[in-house]
């Protein structure tokens, strides 16, 4: 049913290379949009300036596009919560933490790292779970004036009323309540004068309308403080609902250690956006779907009942299987751009075309197509030792006979396994082994047929011969 008030967001920090945990919430995101026929936002939480930069950024917009992601609204394409980087809405921020100081929903905070840090380790003695203890809470005006005046600069502390209780119902994880005593008064605006993480991501949620927070299971225990921040504003509080974490094989979090962990690692290694999409769509995402299905079917499909509340499991021999059909699936016009160099550019149009079909339902990677390339067009193939049994064995009449069928004829497989089938009374595997060991040097591949096809006719004499008598 189309919800077109759907809004969704994807809030990447420009920090590093986009991670196959956040490509997947991203992805979710743009299908829980797309469903409803609503919209979808993309905004750059780059509010850490050290760590944030413009090439991660243009990495970032490359990667999504490259997944087939587009937004609504955001980079590139603007939209009326314009600017959609958070380091260019700092008079925003401002605006919004001056309304928290006004109203007493926020104070500032003269503790020095030094004791906020003795303040934690006692806390920690006497057993207590460490938060902040509240001491400018207290100050009374004259005391604040008389520190803004020694110039010791100050955070903004949000507000923390003790004794009460945050309750939502998380759209995946279900009912949650988190008693306030928990939550000590937090930072809203550092020292520096710079806005935190939680308040920026809070307010903008709001200010872009979002409806629907769908992100990674480390945020949920943000979501209570950020509930009460959005609530001392009078804005609006969206729903809220965390995915669990992607682990690798072994349970662990998905890190360097697993192969690849970012989608620039999978691209490098010629994976296909349709392949990594059937897969992240599937993390975490349960259906009865089992086939490979388009961004269309995925966004029909999608249902946040279906989201699981466990750490799904990226899974390498699924990937490839996905791999595999959507290699199988892709336009002949996108298969030389994906192999690149692995195509030999001198190959004339129709030989490249016929080697093209040959090997695609062989070939997994670029690194497949290069292989086969090499056997193709190469030099003289080595055998192995029991390959080179296997060819003696079938003898230089049979190789003869070959052979001149692939001087004479057209070169095809019917006419060559003619005539070496009338020269011996060999046939099925006892003529096409031998056949495929001569010709690739191999007892497995493509189907013979299409190769000979791609095959230069020379090379195919040649290795015959090589064999004859
Ligand atoms: N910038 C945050 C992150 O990348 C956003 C978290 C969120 O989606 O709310 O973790
Ligand atoms: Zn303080």
């Amino acid at each position: 049913m189309p919800e077109p008030d759907i809004v969704t967001r994807f809030a990447p920090s420009p920090t590093g290379a986009l991670h196959l945990g956040n490509a997947r919430t991203a992805l979710f995101n743009y299908l829980l949009a797309r469903r409803a026929g609503g919209r979808f936002i993309l905004r750059i939480e780059d509010t850490d300036l050290e760590r944030s930069t413009d090439a991660y950024l243009a990495a970032l917009v490359d990667d999504l596009r490259w997944l087939g992601i587009d937004w609504q609204e955001g980079p590139e394409v603007g939209g009326p919560a314009s600017p959609y980087r958070q380091s260019e809405r700092s008079a925003l921020y401002a605006d919004f933490q001056e309304r928290l100081l006004v109203t007493g929903a926020a104070y500032p905070c003269y503790c020095t790292p030094t004791e906020l840090e003795l303040s934690r380790k006692a806390m920690l003695a006497a057993g207590k779970p460490p938060r902040y203890a509240g001491t400018c809470l207290e100050l009374t005006a004259a005391q604040r004036r008389d520190r803004a005046a020694r110039g010791l600069a100050a955070t903004l502390r949000f507000r923390v009323h003790q004794g009460a209780e945050v309750a939502f119902d998380d759209f995946v994880h279900g009912p949650q309540r988190f008693a306030t005593d928990e939550i000590g008064d937090f930072i809203v605006r550092r020292a520096d004068g710079s806005a935190a993480f939680f308040f920026c991501n809070a307010v903008d949620d709001a200010l872009m309308g979002v409806t629907h927070v769908l992100r990674g299971s480390d945020h949920l225990t943000n979501t209570p403080r950020q509930i009460l921040l959005l609530t001392a504003l009078g804005l609006l509080v969206p729903a809220y609902g965390h995915v669990s974490l992607i682990v690798g094989e072994d349970g662990a979090p998905l890190s360097k250690r697993h192969g690849a962990t970012s989608l620039a690692d999978l691209r490098r290694q010629g994976y296909l956006a349709a392949a990594v999409r059937n897969h992240l769509f599937r993390l975490g995402h349960s259906g009865s779907e089992q086939g490979f299905m388009d961004l269309e079917a995925m966004a029909a499909a999608f249902d946040t009942r279906h989201l699981g509340r466990s750490p799904s499991r990226f899974d390498q021999v699924q990937l490839d299987v996905w791999q595999k059909g959507a290699v199988h699936a892709m336009p002949d016009a996108d298969f030389g751009a994906w192999a690149g160099e692995a195509l030999p550019a001198t190959l004339d149009p129709v030989t490249r075309a016929a080697f093209v079909a040959a090997v695609r339902p062989n070939v997994v990677f670029p690194a497949d197509v290069h292989a086969w390339a090499k056997i193709v067009f190469g030099g003289l193939p080595s055998l192995s030792e029991a390959g080179e049994a296997v060819v003696r064995d079938a003898g230089g009449r049979f190789f003869d006979a070959a052979a001149g069928a692939a001087a004479a004829g057209g070169g095809d497989l019917a006419s060559i396994s003619a005539a070496v089938r009338d020269a011996t009374g060999r046939k099925g595997p006892a003529l096409f082994k031998p056949l495929r060991l001569a010709l690739t040097g191999l007892d497995h591949g493509p189907e013979l047929a299409p190769l000979l096809r791609a095959m230069p006719r020379a090379t195919v004499r040649e290795r015959l011969l090589r064999y004859a008598h």
